[in-house]
């Protein structure tokens, strides 16, 4: 069987894997990137295509050329939630930012392209089966079958960025490490997407718009071009499953303003809708991106996160390399970044998500329908206040009425959020204080079951 050898073996060519690579490969490491797909289809990836723009992106491709080639509707100024109860939308301007929905397929073939430009090896068509460790549990390097052929891969440093539901952390035994293992299906969305063309122009072109399902999950529509449309849905898999082309359909064929709907393309895929992991290093082992659950869990944006944990992951491989000794401790920072930046909002967003878990979609959306749209916004976004005259509050009371006790546990799972963002902030500089600090993040999540009565989903 051939082996060969190299500094960072990134297992995935999608967003992290990608962005793991070239940042490696920038650095001067000798890097190999492994992808299952052939090249025709690598970087065709089921998604909803949209994001915040170019500052999503660390800047280790060429941002301008990705721009150019995949953002093919740059212009998206609000968001638009329907409600169906009420049938009052909910409008969200992004103020002076704009959004991107992108052709997803030029995106990952572009990110692919510059990984290539940059220098590291890339083998397409080479499926990663099983994890090599060392006796003392490092991880040593990836077995590999590439067209019937076996081969294993031998790397200081491997980075998992193999997606949702990776194998190599199935395969991989890393009860030795700090490394996350508490993962279940309960913790993941299942969804589905079309690529639709229509005949006369949408009139939302600047907008992305989101309407829920009873499953506890959303439908979107996300115009790539004003004629044609990223359309999709998906679920928590905690909930009964639902017949996702079925919903979908049943909600095109409802909407007018689609004019003789073609279906281009279809993909579906699970994505995790969790709090990132507590660590997502082992010895010689880092994971990024949707395989260390980098996604916001309420969104399911998960494109962001990806790129940017990609980068730190192979940075902080990087140093290590250069310092001599890739153990948990070494890689440690890369833990740090990711959940004292974008991890630990992410984790206190996941508290809404287990609110959400223990009621009703009818009833969330009753008291949403209820609520003044403007303050509902300030409410969940960053500001996170709302000031209201009093004639609106006590119209807001009024409106309300019969859902004051879920308003107050939303307000104080609100209070939790909080609470756990500032332990987030605190997260440990060393793996010695880990335990420790899980114990506090855990008694606050323990607290949030307590006062929604939802069920525990880690
Ligand atoms: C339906 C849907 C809609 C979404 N909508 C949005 C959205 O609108 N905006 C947004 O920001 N995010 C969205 N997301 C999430 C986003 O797509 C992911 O978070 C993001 O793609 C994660 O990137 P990644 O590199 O971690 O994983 P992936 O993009 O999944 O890449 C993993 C790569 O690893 C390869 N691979 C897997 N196993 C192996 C193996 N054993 N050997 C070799 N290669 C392997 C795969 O072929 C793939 O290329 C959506 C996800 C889904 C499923």
């Amino acid at each position: 069987m051939a082996t060969d050898t190299y500094d960072v073996a990134v297992v995935g060519g999608g967003t992290a894997g990608c962005f793991a690579a070239a940042t490696a490969t920038r650095a001067g490491l000798d890097v190999v990137l492994l992808e299952r797909k052939p090249e025709a289809e690598a970087g065709h990836i089921a998604c909803g295509d949209a994001i915040k723009g170019t500052d999503a992106f660390p800047d280790v491709i060429d941002r301008e050329y990705l721009r150019e080639e995949a953002f093919s509707n740059p212009n998206v100024r609000r968001a638009v939630f329907e409600n169906p109860l009420s049938g009052n939308d909910l409008e969200v301007s992004f103020g002076d930012a704009t959004g991107t929905v992108l052709d997803r397929r030029r995106y990952g073939e572009v990110l692919l392209e510059e990984v290539d430009r940059l220098g590291a090896e890339i083998r397409y068509d080479t499926v990663v089966r099983d994890v090599v460790q060392d006796d003392d549990g490092r991880v040593t390097g990836v077995r590999t079958v590439r067209n019937g052929d076996a081969s294993t891969v031998e790397a200081e440093i491997v980075i998992d960025a193999a997606g949702a539901l990776s194998i190599l952390q199935d395969r991989a035994d890393l009860s030795g490490a700090t490394f996350d293992t508490d993962v279940s299906y309960r913790q993941f969305c299942s969804a589905y997407r079309e690529v639709v063309t229509v005949e006369e122009p949408v009139p939302w072109d600047d907008a992305i718009v989101f309407k829920p399902t009873k499953e506890l999950g959303y439908l979107w529509y996300f115009p790539r071009t004003p004629t044609e449309l990223n359309v999709g849905v998906g679920f928590q898999m905690t909930e009964e499953p639902m017949e996702l082309v079925e919903v979908l359909r049943r909600d095109l064929g409802r909407r007018e303003e689609l004019v003789a709907p073609t279906v281009e393309d279809k993909l579906g895929a699970a994505l995790p809708t969790r709090r990132p992991y507590d660590s997502a290093v082992a010895p010689g082992f880092i994971a990024a991106g949707d395989a260390a659950g980098h996604v916001n869990p309420t969104t399911g944006g998960g494109i962001p996160g990806a790129a940017k944990a990609g980068t730190w992951a192979a940075e902080v491989a990087v140093e290590a390399i250069a310092d001599g000794s890739v153990d948990e401790g070494d890689l440690w920072a890369y833990n740090r970044r990711v959940l004292t930046d974008f991890g630990k909002r992410f984790a206190a967003m996941d508290l809404y998500n287990v609110f959400g878990t223990a009621h009703d979609v009818d009833e969330l959306a009753a008291v949403v329908a209820a609520m003044p749209g403007q303050q509902l916004v300030d409410a969940v976004g960053k500001k996170g206040t709302a000031d209201m005259g009093l004639r609106l509050k006590i119209e807001t009371m009024l409106k309300t009425w019969g859902h004051w006790s879920l308003l107050y546990e939303l307000y104080r799972v609100h209070r939790k959020a909080a609470e756990l963002k500032a332990v987030y902030d605190d997260y440990p500089t060393t793996p010695d204080e880990f335990e420790d600090w899980r114990t506090r993040r855990d008694a606050i999540v323990d607290d949030v079951y307590e006062i929604t009565g939802a069920d525990p989903k880690y």
